[in-house]
């Protein structure tokens, strides 16, 4: 079987789009839909029809344009059941544990609640790749809007998992932001420095500086590092508990300039 090709764009300001085919099938799915009118374009670019869309959380900026492809191309809208109500145009509803079955490979959902209380993730294991939405950021994780702290530190950390080769594809290019915090609590982190270049030298280029791996955010994403020593000895937080570490990571990056 041939692999699906991924074809990852920026579109609104630091959204990803993200279009998965089959060349097999021609089955053709858009990960969430912040923006209608790109994602048409960048189909039409590639001689893609899109088939379905694979919903992550009801924000505005991941089902803004569920409705209108869904008009023009009678795609099927797959996404989180407890949330359904706020999800444009959903047909299948899917929940965490389940598996489904698209373009002939496994789709594993994930429970994801924190940033909403419904979020779900993706998972292909047969590519090898995890479509996050805003649950794991590079570097970085999603802010807590709907669920507890706790919820998201199990949310983020069930993807430790996964095997470290696993691309990650997430809902925005919040990397460099992300990057700067992380250094401000884990400085000593060699890996964390070189990914921290590398993503300058990117953004500089304009470039993206996603998908990363899991290897790559066991490396050097902090909210994926609770166990660190220098985390827990920047946080005054030696002996606490995985999780309250996390929360305080979080709660520090949502006031970090
Ligand atoms: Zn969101
Ligand atoms: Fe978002």
């Amino acid at each position: 079987m041939s692999h699906l090709e991924m074809h990852q764009f920026i579109c609104r300001t630091d959204n990803y789009g993200l279009l998965v085919h089959d060349h097999k099938s021609g089955a053709t799915a858009s990960i969430d839909a912040p923006d209608a009118a790109e994602i048409e374009k960048q189909l039409k670019k590639r001689g893609w029809q899109l088939t379905h869309i694979f919903t992550t959380h009801h924000h505005g900026d991941h089902v803004e344009g569920n409705q209108s492809l869904k008009d023009q191309f009678g795609c099927i809208i797959i996404g989180p059941k407890a949330e359904a109500d706020r999800i444009p145009g959903i047909r299948k509803q899917v929940s965490g544990g389940e598996t489904f079955t698209w373009a002939g490979r496994d789709v594993k959902v994930f429970d994801c609640p924190g940033h909403t209380a419904g979020h779900i993730a993706y998972h292909i294991p047969a590519e090898y790749s995890l479509f996050a939405g805003d649950t794991l950021f590079s570097l970085g994780c999603g802010r807590v809007f709907e669920g507890t702290l706790d919820q998201m530190y199990h949310s983020v950390n069930q993807f430790k998992t996964l095997s470290p080769s696993t691309y990650v594809y997430c809902g925005h290019e919040y990397t460099q932001a992300n990057a700067r915090f992380a250094l401000s609590v884990e400085p000593m982190n060699r890996m964390l420095q070189q990914r921290a270049a590398v993503v300058s030298t990117l953004r500089q280029e304009g470039k993206m500086t996603c998908p990363s791996t899991i290897g790559e955010e066991l490396k050097a994403n902090p909210f994926l590092r609770t166990d660190s020593a220098e985390i827990r000895r920047n946080l005054n937080l030696a002996t606490a508990s995985d999780s309250e570490v996390f929360a305080e990571l979080r709660r520090r990056k949502d006031s970090f300039k």
